[in-house]
């Protein structure tokens, strides 16, 4: 039933060109096999087992390198058979795409998947808890507040291995919820990008929220939310320009994916690496307390997130575009390629014209999205009831709010 066997496999293809120097080279203790598996969770007969479930991975791995240092990864060219799309027009005009992206995407491997499971194991991500901070810093975030819940509790999470986490490990919350009344929709409007939409994914469907008590993901973080419409009507700078200095990134919503979902930073209401902790559902993304939608990385439904081309996938908050983890000859981009905010500047396609222009992109190492924020005006969020600048947690209780320690 696991549908994410796409991204997976891409990922894994990549895992078995590079995998085998990046496990043995990291001198990482943490064998694939030694997952402590939890005793409640075995119970519920959902075990993680590494090599057999390739449960959800919401960023999957191409580069197997567990570390965010400049590896480069000269043999990582993803899919020989996969043309870079060089025409990855975002139609900001478009009117809302069920059928989102039709540009091809990383090109399934099943074979490879055996054998990367196999032999070499999955990927796994340095955990980014701690790369938060005041000032703007590569690979880290620079948050506007450093205040975050605390908790504690239920801190098992199989997978999760010293300071490693593995993607294609990770538990997901079940279900395959459809949602026919979803829209969004980008146009260009007295100068400004105007979305509108109702917060609900469109060409995805999501996991069943709240959680029910008799999902596997239920012992490890009974999640209490659940999705809800959301009132868009955001306007954006349409062509954005740098500010002297990066700006902080609020908590929450930091951006609009071109299927309507919202984009959150890395980190979830503990200031936690939340793709690393946080439960998500198979298509990579969860609602939050008021019941929005989003993703924190390169959700595996989110198609244009894993084209192999530069590809648009959202829109920030300052209107630059977040484009997805490859440029445009297929290669992963990793934190060492892009700036403190997670960014650069070089040609795109931007409203069907090539410009040079900066832009952000996502990567599947922490902090997977933005690191701060490069555009001279961040639009406050105008959606919903206390749409503002309240983030993940930021209300009573948040995402393992009740659940598990700061760190
Ligand atoms: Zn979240
Ligand atoms: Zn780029």
């Amino acid at each position: 039933m696991r549908k994410a066997w796409l991204p997976i496999a891409a990922g894994l293809l990549a895992a078995v060109l590079i995998g085998c120097a990046a496990e043995t080279t990291t001198g990482t203790t943490a064998a694939p096999t030694g997952v402590p598996e939890s005793p409640t969770q075995s119970s519920s007969g959902q075990s993680a087992a590494p090599t057999e479930t390739p449960t959800l991975a919401p960023t999957d791995a191409p580069t197997a390198v567990p570390t965010e240092i400049p590896t480069e990864t000269p043999t990582a060219t993803p899919a020989p058979t996969a043309t870079p799309a060089p025409t990855a027009t975002p139609a900001p005009t478009a009117t809302p795409a069920p059928t989102a992206t039709p540009v091809p995407t990383a090109t399934p491997v099943p074979v490879v998947l055996a054998v990367a499971d196999a032999i070499i194991g999955d990927p796994a991500y340095l955990i980014g808890d701690g790369n938060v901070g005041s000032s703007a810093k590569n690979g880290w975030i620079y948050s506007c507040s450093l205040e975050f819940m605390s908790g504690g509790g239920n801190t098992t999470r199989t997978w999760i291995v010293g300071d490693f986490w593995y993607p294609a490990r990770k538990l997901a919350s079940l279900g395959e919820v459809e949602w026919p009344s979803a829209q969004v929709s980008f146009k260009i409007s007295n100068g400004r990008r105007v979305i509108s939409g109702n917060g609900l994914p469109v060409g995805h469907t999501t996991g069943t929220y709240p959680l029910a008590s008799s999902d596997p993901a239920y012992l490890i973080d009974p999640f209490p939310f659940e999705i809800s419409e959301q009132v868009l009507e955001i306007s954006l700078p349409l062509n954005p320009t740098l500010a002297a200095t990066p700006e902080c990134l609020n908590s929450g919503t930091i951006g609009y994916a071109l299927t309507g979902a919202q984009v959150f930073n890395a980190l979830d209401g503990l200031g936690r690496d939340a793709a690393a902790w946080e439960v998500l559902d198979l298509c990579g993304g969860h609602p939050e307390e008021r019941g929005k939608y989003h993703y924190h990385t390169a959700a595996a439904c989110q198609t244009a997130a894993h084209t192999l081309g530069h590809t648009l996938t959202a829109y920030a908050l300052d209107g630059f575009g977040l484009f997805g983890l490859y440029d445009s000859q297929g290669q992963e981009l990793t934190n060492a390629d892009l700036d403190e905010c997670h960014g650069h500047t070089h040609d795109i396609v931007w409203d069907g014209a090539e410009i040079n222009s900066y832009h952000y992109h996502l990567t599947n190492a922490y902090p997977y999205t933005l690191g701060c924020y490069r555009g001279s005006e961040v639009v406050e969020q105008m959606s919903g009831m206390g749409g503002g600048m309240m983030g993940e947690g930021g209300g009573m209780m948040g995402p393992g709010g009740q659940m598990g320690p700061p760190r």
